[in-house]
């Protein structure tokens, strides 16, 4: 279920192309945003977090995130704290690797006959060049950012990614690690899975009613038994 109550579809039989999110679905970067957020908690005397509490607070919107870590909110605090997390995730964010068996799975399902692209919250030139930093970008036929500031949701410029896919919604599916993925999904009228190495602890995914793995290689093997055959495909390529 959405966090309105409805139902996100699962995936389903048939997936030609997958949508797939950056943060802490490609990237490995929780745990820098938990050790972000610790930093703020120790300048202000508050007690710190660990990897499962924060997978268990992390939502949008952040501010709920600081809300619940005990921050005091008054006054411009938000506006001051956003500058410290986005200026520290920033300096640091070139520590984060790729999930394990992101580049794996990448291959395979480019290998099962899959096209790929990514819709992130980034900004369009930023999510370009930490793509081709990581040496990623032969996977994508699009990447995705923001291109409007005033965008409130992924799924505002996520209609525009599915024009230039160009299949049926229902040979399209999103890969995705928080509620608001599976929001995205369900707006844009595609299929769902959440993969549980990013911001969203298991139980809380599994709360939403769509599949959930626990990392990239096991959501990519499902997707890869579950693509349409293509001449080249090869359901061998992922390890047993
Ligand atoms: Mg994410």
């Amino acid at each position: 279920m959405d966090k309105r109550g409805r139902p996100c579809r699962m995936a389903r039989m048939g997936t030609r192309h997958v949508i797939w999110d950056w943060n802490g679905t490609l990237l490995d970067d929780a745990w820098l945003c938990m050790e972000i957020l610790n930093g703020m908690l120790a300048r202000r005397g508050l007690p710190q977090t660990d990897l499962a509490r924060y997978r268990e607070t992390f939502s949008f919107p952040v501010v709920n995130v600081y809300r619940a870590m005990g921050f005091d909110m008054s006054g411009d605090a938000f506006e001051k704290m956003s500058v410290e997390y986005i200026d520290e995730y920033q300096a640091r964010r070139g520590e984060c690797a790729l999930q394990p068996g992101a580049v794996e799975a990448l291959a395979a399902l480019r290998e099962a006959g899959l096209s790929q692209s990514i819709l992130s919250a980034y900004r369009q030139d930023m999510l370009e060049s930490v793509v081709a930093e990581r040496g990623l970008g032969g996977y994508f036929d699009h990447l995705a950012g923001n291109t409007n500031i005033f965008a409130a949701s992924k799924a505002d410029y996520g209609r525009t990614l599915l024009k230039k896919i160009g299949l049926d919604r229902e040979e399209v599916l999103l890969v995705g690690d928080t509620a608001h993925d599976c929001e995205v999904a369900r707006e844009l009228g595609v299929g769902c899975i959440l993969v549980s190495c990013g911001h969203y602890s298991e139980r809380r995914l599994r709360a939403l009613g769509v599949p959930v793995f626990a990392n990239l290689l096991q959501a990519a093997r499902q997707l890869s038994r579950e693509a349409i055959p293509s001449p080249t495909g090869n359901e061998q390529a992922l390890p047993a």
